[in-house]
């Protein structure tokens, strides 16, 4: 392609709306536009991007037998309803964009595909003969995020690898499980990218296992903790931990003691010069079910940890059932307002103990009139512990489960891990930690739609059995930002060669040099019958310019025809390295296709 012939736009200056590089690097070089919140035009040298990324994608799906086909990104809301994520996706979550048509007929634009996969799996598939099969689409997905941002990161419009496969039983998911595993880890190779594998947050989905893919990035919204030896790396939001050892307590009698002004542990340390693996740290939420009964939750914790909400979430929708809801919908700390709603009088914040009581609670319809109490499993071994006195500017110290406060009869793991706790496999190992972006995700969905929705098969002893389900995504526009986010330096992208738009740009420093053009439109003829994908810069532009424009979109190889030619060289500079050599002109096409080659 010639520069002179292409919609070829590159901005000196950082656009206002990006935060992070990788996002000003693609609107400053010209390769998306903004259009709206989240939403983006995908420029010629972004659509090649992204069509080197499905490629590579593709090529590795089919190689593990799975078959490509598309499905429709409107779908009828009878299909979500029947699933029961209707109301979740579209009211209290709020991802999915929905629509009434002329004829009144509800219908969602797809965040994903599991419903119209599972209507079709129960359309179509009968036998166990059928199976197992792997079905996956690359297509753009809607999601009506709640904080568009960074671009291709996170819109509300991208484009997203999803698969989708069924089994007769459990031993044939976690095989197709393994080789999507390998098929990830092969792409993410492919593409030039350094990644981890991490343990994830299967979510109220349960199933037995989720693992995300992580591109390895400072600007990365995700926490991944990992160990030195390669034996465990996990999402923050499901990683687990040993605490750090406890300091005993120096309070040997129980006491109330006067402790103004010390609503937080750390005061509260330093106040009573106690250390706070020693204190009983107890903190509200407030959580409302999708039936709209408000739990409100009192975790006790140990006062050095946090609590991880993720982790609790999903033990408060495990519970769901016993309040006769299928999930929840909000979980916070209540704030003053929320308070209002059902606090009977003011609370003792900073100063909560095990036992609040349940008449803080007024007695109202839709709340629960007792304190949900759970114990993470850091407070269970505490002795001489000290805790709020439910007064405020007071504590009591030296007190004892079974003593003066009973345990928590739900006990369970909420604590957030963090860089520096060891490990739970191996407790040598301290947990280091790293940012990520988040560019794929495989699930054992088991049979959680399939059941809903009826799709079974019947098995050779002719019973009929629900499908067993995984599902497997790669965003595909957030992995190509995600290349930029790791690879780049002051002057601009430098692509890996697997993904790059073209691989080679011959400039011309001077236009009016008629040797100079010959020698690069016969270089540029070349290049490109040899397969190399190569643009030629033919603009009546300075050198200077065009070197410039060069390095800010990222071409692996540029081959300039300046004053070399006379010597019937031609200077080859290496964008990731800017190294310069000066090639014969009749051996740089074969070189060049050598470097691709080992490139790749
Ligand atoms: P996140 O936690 O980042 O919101 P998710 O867990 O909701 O993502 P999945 O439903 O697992 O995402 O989707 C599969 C993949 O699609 C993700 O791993 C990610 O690469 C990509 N993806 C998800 N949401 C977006 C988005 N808003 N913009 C671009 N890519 C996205
Ligand atoms: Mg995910």
């Amino acid at each position: 392609m010639r520069l002179s012939k292409m919609l070829f736009v590159t901005l000196r200056e950082d656009p206002a709306e990006a935060e992070i590089p990788s996002h000003k690097l693609l609107v400053r070089a010209g390769y998306i536009r903004r259009i709206g919140s989240g939403i983006y035009s995908y420029l010629p040298l972004m659509w090649r991007v992204l069509k080197k990324v499905s490629q590579i994608v593709r090529e590795e799906m089919d190689a593990t037998g799975a078959q490509e086909c598309l499905l429709p990104q409107l779908q009828p809301s009878e299909l979500w309803k029947e699933s029961g994520r209707w109301d979740t996706y579209t009211k209290a979550e709020g991802i999915m964009f929905s629509l009434i048509d002329r004829q009144e007929r509800e219908l969602g634009l797809g965040p994903t595909h599991e419903e119209v996969i599972t209507f079709i799996a129960r359309d179509t598939i009968r036998s166990y003969r059928q199976l197992p099969l792997n079905l996956y689409q690359i297509q753009t997905k809607f999601r009506d995020e709640i904080r568009p941002r960074f671009g291709l990161m996170r819109g509300r419009e991208f484009i997203m690898k999803d698969a989708y496969s069924f089994h007769t039983d459990a031993a044939s998911l976690e095989q197709t499980y393994q080789d999507m595993d390998r098929a990830y880890c092969n792409i993410l190779r492919r593409c030039g990218l350094a990644f981890r594998a991490v343990e994830a947050d299967s979510g109220a989905i349960g199933g037995s296992g989720s693992q995300e893919f992580m591109v390895l990035a400072d600007a990365g919204e995700d926490e991944i903790l990992y160990t030195e030896d390669g034996k465990y790396a996990a999402n923050v939001e499901k990683a687990v931990s040993l605490p750090p050892d406890l300091q005993p307590s120096p309070f040997t009698e129980y006491a109330k003691v006067e402790t103004p002004g010390t609503e937080t542990i750390e005061k509260l340390s330093q106040y009573l010069q106690c250390s706070a693996t020693a204190i009983v740290k107890n903190v509200l939420y407030e959580a409302v079910y999708d039936n709209e009964m408000t739990v409100l939750v009192l975790i006790s914790i140990r006062g050095d940890r946090d609590v991880n909400e993720v982790k609790l979430q999903n033990e408060l929708v495990r519970l769901a059932p016993q309040y006769n809801a299928k999930t929840v919908i909000s979980l916070k700390v209540p704030d003053e307002t929320a308070q209002k709603k059902w606090a009977a009088k003011p609370l003792p914040l900073g100063y909560i103990a095990p036992d609040l009581e349940d008449n803080y609670i007024s007695p109202a319809k839709e709340v629960l009139p007792q304190f949900l109490r759970i114990g993470d499993k850091t407070v269970v071994e505490l002795k001489n512990f000290v805790t709020g006195a439910n007064e405020v500017g007071y504590h009591v110290v030296g007190a004892n489960w079974d003593e003066q406060f009973s345990l928590p009869e739900l006990i369970v793991d909420l604590q957030t891990a963090k860089a520096g706790d060891r490990a739970l496999h191996d407790p040598n190992q301290t947990l280091i930690s790293a940012r990520g972006i988040e560019v794929g995700h495989i699930f054992q969905l088991g049979a959680k739609y399939s059941q809903a929705m009826g799709a079974t098969y019947t098995s050779e002893k002719g019973e009929e059995i629900p499908l067993q389900m995984g599902c497997y995504g790669i965003g595909v526009s957030r992995l190509a930002q995600a290349a930029v986010e790791q690879s780049y330096d002051k002057d601009g992208i430098i692509w890996p060669v697997a993904i790059a738009p073209y691989q080679a740009i011959v400039i011309i420093p001077n236009t009016s040099d008629q040797k100079q053009v010959e020698a690069a439109e016969k270089l540029y003829q070349e290049l490109n019958q040899a397969g190399v994908e190569t643009l030629l810069d033919d603009r009546q532009e300075r050198a200077g310019v065009k070197f410039k424009d060069a390095d800010l979109i990222g071409i692996p190889y540029r081959l300039v025809t300046g004053r070399a030619i006379a010597q019937g060289k031609v200077e080859v500079v290496e964008r990731a390295s800017k190294n310069t050599q000066e090639l014969p002109l009749d051996e740089v096409v074969t070189i060049l296709q050598q470097w691709i080659e080992q490139a790749l």
